[in-house]
């Protein structure tokens, strides 16, 4: 920051994702100092994972870093952190990198944390489906699903070889449609003639929910499509479906009349649900009253505040609002009507009692199915087949940000869409092992510390000695 002041106001952004980026490139022009803070150096584009973990795009062409985006904006610094506290009384956040801690005030605060995979529950799914949530997950998703190809050319046992081939997507909504469409794609024509002892087109491909249909929130006629679409492409299509344990050699799946069954498989992606940032709830029992829903998302109130504190707003997959999806627009909006409100106040306009409620305006949603082919829904119309892919495509290269990532996945998806190849198919074992390292790593950190932390403890005895 070059023009920092003391008494200029300052704001605290926590995310650099939709809400987090927008908010800040919002308050570009006003009379503010802005601190960005996030758990990663990159704005990641979400909606294009599944072509990261699919070889059609690298991952830096989705996460342009976020201190070159706005190496321009003068009144911003961005600082990389985990957020590990908010104190709203005493207006300050907590960041932590490594062993440093940082404490940043704020007179407003924007809270965009979005939101975590959701295992409903059970946490060690994890640990055989990833989820698809960050540019660690599509890496460590493009090492297994590639990966699982080699291992089934290798192997000389026919159900081993099956059980490699055979890929469960869990969660039929629009990431587990694009990307179950996708690896059939990916095995049927980029990897057409790679191996000498397998077809890779002969692998199966399972989209499976427990819910009744595909992409529920696009209503059954479109969800209908999607499905017989992905159908026609070879992907069995499997609903009242419940997954009831995942664990390294496959699936246990429960049906609605209560039997149960087991798909042999090594590749498994969870893409059923989603929880939202702790720091929800850690704000949440700060104030006097505000609640969150059971994804943990605040239930904020119609100016996207907390009660009591006018200053501190939740935006994006962070917040609950009736009627707004977990979406990137639902982010942008609110961010800007947050920017917006601090804005007035600047300028002595803003009176908290007020304000008008925030108001989202829905665009829309779509998803591929393949390659040529989405479903779109705007409002009342609904679209299918080339104009809604077309329409996909032209949405999707708006928003990504920054222009080189632009051009260079227009020419990334010319060479995936009208040929057969793929140019982001190299894999390394650290996609497919690290985080499985780290967590042990983790565990063993904690364990050789525990020691340490009993010794901090107050023993019993010197308490009731106290
Ligand atoms: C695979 C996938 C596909 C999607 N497809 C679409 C689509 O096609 N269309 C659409 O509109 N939406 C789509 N979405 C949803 C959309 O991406 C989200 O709604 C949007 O990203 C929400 O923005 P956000 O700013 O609230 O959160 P995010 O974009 O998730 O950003 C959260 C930010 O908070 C940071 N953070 C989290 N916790 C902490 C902490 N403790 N300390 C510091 N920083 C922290 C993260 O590092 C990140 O920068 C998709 C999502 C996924 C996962």
């Amino acid at each position: 920051m070059t023009e920092s002041t003391v008494n200029r106001h300052r704001v605290v952004v926590i995310g650099s994702g939709f809400g987090g980026l927008t908010a800040v490139q919002s308050l570009k022009h006003a009379d503010v100092d802005i601190t960005m803070v996030a758990r990663t150096t990159t704005h990641l584009f979400q909606p294009l994972l599944y072509q990261v973990a699919t070889g059609i795009l690298s991952e830096g062409e989705i996460a342009p870093t976020t201190r070159l985006v706005l190496r321009k904006q003068q009144n911003v610094e961005v600082l990389l952190g985990d957020v590990v506290a908010i104190d709203l009384k005493n207006g300050t956040v907590t960041s932590k990198l490594m062993t440093m801690n940082t404490v940043i005030p704020f007179d407003s605060l924007i809270v965009a944390a979005g939101a975590q995979q959701s295992y409903f529950g059970n946490d060690h799914f994890a640990t055989f489906a990833p989820g698809m949530k960050t540019i660690d997950d599509a890496l460590e998703l493009r090492g297994r699903i590639l990966g699982a190809f080699e291992a089934a050319e290798v192997t000389k046992d026919p159900a081993e070889r099956d059980r490699r081939l055979t890929f469960v997507v869990i969660g039929a909504g629009p990431t587990g449609v694009e990307l179950a469409g996708q690896i059939a794609e990916l095995a049927e024509r980029t990897l057409a003639g790679a191996f000498r002892t397998i077809e890779p087109s002969d692998c199966r491909v399972i989209l499976m929910d427990a819910a009744p249909a595909v992409l529920p929130p696009m209503g059954p006629k479109l969800g209908l499509k999607a499905q017989r679409r992905l159908e026609s492409m070879g992907v069995e299509v499997q609903l009242n479906a419940m997954v009831t344990n995942v664990d390294y050699q496959g699936i246990t799946i429960k049906a609605k009349d209560g039997t149960e069954r087991r798909i042999e498989c090594a590749c498994k992606v969870w893409s059923a649900g989603v929880q939202a940032s702790p720091l929800g709830k850690m704000i949440a029992e700060q104030t006097d009253g505000t609640e969150t829903d059971r994804a943990g998302r605040v239930v904020v109130e119609p100016d996207l505040t907390v009660k009591g504190h006018p200053n501190v707003f939740v935006v994006g997959d962070l917040m609950a609002v009736p009627g707004v999806p977990g979406m990137a627009q639902g982010a942008i909006q609110g961010a800007k009507y947050a920017t917006g409100l601090i804005k007035k106040s600047l300028k002595g306009q803003d009176d908290p009692g007020t304000r008008s409620p925030f108001k989202y305006f829905d665009k829309g949603s779509m998803a591929t199915v393949s390659r040529f082919d989405a479903v779109a829904k705007v409002g009342k119309i609904e679209m299918s087949g080339f104009l809604a892919w077309l329409a996909w495509l032209f949405l999707h290269l708006v928003y990504l940000v920054g222009y080189k990532n632009r051009l260079s996945t227009v020419l990334a998806w010319l060479i995936t869409f009208t040929g057969r190849s793929r140019g982001q198919m190299a894999i390394t074992s650290q996609m497919i092992y690290a985080r499985l390292a780290m967590d042990r790593v983790q565990a063993q950190q904690s364990e050789a510390l525990q020691p340490a932390a009993e010794a901090d403890q107050p023993r019993s005895s010197d308490s009731a000695g106290a």
